[in-house]
């Protein structure tokens, strides 16, 4: 067996908060143990349930280790020729007859920045600027407000400096002591015991209420009129910064023109929040010397998602809280390397480094590196892609994503996987989507890839691996460059050995990663920006100006939007959903954990008593949740946690399937899915096993 001193040095697969671990081979293949890193930068050791089971899904019994082909309805092992052939074939043949824009390319966020740099650079030699990845279900909206106000489309500050100088936190539609365990434990929750006061804002009363100063507990879908009391408040009361609205920021009469005959109480009313709460919030922000926001999908996954994020860029710039430690607007991002997955260019719109497609100069200077004309149109986001299938859309590439169970209204989504002419799927377990798959690629485990990821602080680190892939699976890198070769010849820009060679490639093309080396990286990363080799990076942003055209933080001023749907008379509640502590995502490797699974087995959802009560539901009873989509059965948690009228259930399980619910109704910038509130309705039901009898 290897010895300790043989350990490799990685990062956890599961949260954006990018703690570090290391992994000890054992001497069957496939056994890996997990030791700390007490010296890690992100985290000194410490790891959350699911960092501490994530090793069990790496030699998990259901890992795909042969490439599958699908003939006559039947899934059959294939070789990889065959597999990456029949790709091929069907990827040109659908070009030739309906053009580069009738496939869509779904990236993903738990593989590495340059695996999200091959596949967006793939479809661009394809012809297309259809791909996406999951930013667009999560964040889209936070990244377009953050990009287009403020100039960065990412967290303003730290971790560190938010623990450091941080007097007050604002946690809006965020719980980090469920998603952001160790960003929680180890800087919120010890800012708070070094006398930082916490103030959340959030529909749901979950782990993070139990350390926070106050609650405000308001309707899903209300955050506008919410921050609107606390701007007006601070108008009010004078307790902005006259001298850094002056000098460093745009817009601020938009904002008193669109709160000139705002009505507080009206408003607070439509929050079902006490006016006097909100204002004590609004006191302690604007009065503490250094207050940061922490932007949570409860903000961005509205049909107002972008709207929700300005107003908190808006608190920000107003009382003069950006460019300093201990400030900023800073979304707690939720997948390993979600940020970077953004920032390699793996969305329709922009390249590498967030330049614009549309952007000619921008354009040309990545043509010169790759070697090839890239579409300059913006492409389709991936909810876009899903809606067009059957359209205008007739093949999908897919690489560790799971659509059937992640976009909303997913048994339309299910229905169209049927309309596709072809569908591959590159993951580590038949996933939901991969059952539609035409062509299924067997892919590498965290424990066996290296490579980058990007935290949610902007910290890019290194993976390595630390143990072979099994069976006949291929490291995704390698895929992607055999795929790349075979579709574009030898001279076609994807001969890589190895990801060290497509990072120094990636970097030419990336400004904030230019000076980056893997030698530099070294195991404490480096947070962008990183323009030249030897710069150290950035814990914060906009010291001296903000990244826009003309330096400045744009304030804009926001009016309520109501949820697609409200309550009615058929659907009388409002369903809002969010994730657990122990589970990930749509559930492909949490729900393979035992210890994982141990803690919560199966989906629930939380009803108020009132609402039980009315509806003749006691705890622990099974319930039929409906909205207009689809209906679930599930157990009943009947919990004051939740206001009255409101329902709350979580993303993670294929058996009751919360996305069935959920409504596509899009944010018209960012074009993120309203997650965050749908009308629906609870009643009692039969367990399933007995649904039928
Ligand atoms: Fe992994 Fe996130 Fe938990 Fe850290 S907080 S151990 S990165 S899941």
């Amino acid at each position: 067996m290897s010895s300790d001193d043989d350990a490799v040095h990685t990062i956890c697969p599961y949260c954006g908060v990018g703690c570090g671990l290391r992994l000890e081979a054992g001497e069957e293949p496939g056994d890996v143990s997990l030791k700390p890193w007490f010296d890690a930068p992100v985290n000194e050791g410490a790891l959350c349930i699911k960092g501490g089971a994530s090793t069990q899904v790496v030699d998990h019994d259901d890992r795909l280790t042969e490439p599958l082909i699908r003939e006559n309805g039947e899934f059959r092992e294939a070789t990889w020729d065959e597999a990456l052939t029949r790709i091929v074939d069907e990827l040109e043949s659908i070009r030739d007859e309906h053009g580069p824009d009738a496939t869509g390319f779904f990236s993903s966020s738990k593989v590495m920045n340059e695996e999200n740099y091959l596949l967006q650079k793939l479809a661009r030699r394809y012809g297309t600027n259809n791909v996406d990845n999951c930013t667009r279900m999560c964040h889209a909206s936070t990244v377009y407000t953050l990009r287009n106000s403020l100039g960065a489309g990412a967290m303003t500050n730290s971790m560190q400096d938010l623990k450091d100088a941080g007097d007050v936190f604002w946690i809006q539609g965020a719980n980090p002591a469920e998603q952001h365990v160790i960003a929680h434990s180890n800087y919120f929750r010890q800012a708070a015991l070094e006398g930082a006061t916490l103030i959340q804002i959030d529909p749901h009363a979950n782990k993070t209420t139990r350390d926070v100063d106050l609650h405000l507990q308001l309707k899903p879908g209300t955050d506008i009129p919410l921050l609107n009391v606390v701007l007006k408040t601070i108008l009010e009361e004078g307790l902005y910064d006259e001298d850094f609205i002056e000098e460093r920021t745009t817009g601020f009469d938009h904002l008193e023109a669109t709160l000139a005959d705002f009505d507080m109480q009206e408003a607070a009313d439509t929050c079902g929040v006490p006016l006097e709460d909100i204002q004590e919030a609004a006191r302690i922000y604007a009065e503490a010397d250094n207050a940061a926001i922490f932007t949570g999908m409860g903000m961005s996954q509205h049909r107002c998602g972008v709207d929700n994020v300005q107003n908190e860029v808006n608190l920000a710039l107003i009382t003069g809280n950006l460019g300093r430690p201990g400030t900023g607007v800073n979304p707690l991002r939720g997948q390993n390397n979600v940020q970077g997955t953004c920032d390699v260019g793996a969305m329709p719109n922009v390249l590498p480094g967030y330049q614009e497609v549309d952007d000619d100069e921008a354009r040309e200077a990545v043509e010169a590196v790759w070697g090839f004309e890239i579409p300059s149109e913006p492409g389709l986001t991936n909810v876009e892609i899903s809606n067009a299938i059957g359209d205008s859309i007739h093949g999908l590439f897919v690489m560790g994503e799971n659509p059937v169970m992640s976009e909303p209204d997913s048994i339309e989504v299910e229905e169209r996987m049927d309309d596709l002419e072809f569908l591959a799927v590159q993951d580590i377990f038949m996933t939901e989507t991969a059952e539609f798959a035409d062509v299924v690629l067997p892919a590498t485990s965290w424990a066996e890839r290296g490579g980058t990821v990007t935290n949610t602080d902007r910290r890019v680190q290194r993976m390595r691996p630390a143990v072979d892939v099994p069976g006949n699976t291929r490291h995704d890198l390698d895929i992607l460059c055999e795929l790349g070769t075979r579709l574009f010849g030898e001279d076609g820009g994807f001969e890589f050995d190895g990801p060290e060679e497509v990072f120094e490639e990636l970097r030419q093309v990336c400004p904030s990663y230019h000076g980056m080396t893997y030698d530099s990286l070294g195991l404490e990363g480096i947070q962008w920006p990183c323009y030249e080799e030897g710069d150290e990076g950035d814990q914060y942003l906009y010291e001296e100006s903000f990244d826009t055209d003309d330096g400045l933080g744009e304030i804009r001023g926001v009016r309520h939007t109501e949820p697609a749907e409200v309550a009615d008379e058929e659907y009388p509640l409002v369903l809002t959903t969010a994730r657990l502590e122990e589970h990930y995502n749509t559930g492909t490797m949490s729900t393979r954990s035992p210890t994982l699974v141990r803690r919560t087995p199966e989906n629930f959802v939380d009803v108020h008593p009132a609402d039980a009560e009315a509806r003749g539901i006691e705890d622990g009873d099974y319930v039929t949740l409906r909205s207009r989509r689809g209906e679930i059965v599930l157990e009943a948690n009947v919990t004051e946690a939740i206001k009255e009228g409101v329902v709350w259930t979580t993303p993670h399980f294929s058996d009751a399937r919360a996305n069935t619910l959920t409504n596509d109704v899009l944010d018209p910038l960012a074009k993120i899915p309203e997650y965050k509130a749908a009308a629906a309705e609870v009643e009692p039901a039969k367990p399933p096993e007995s649904a039928d009898d």
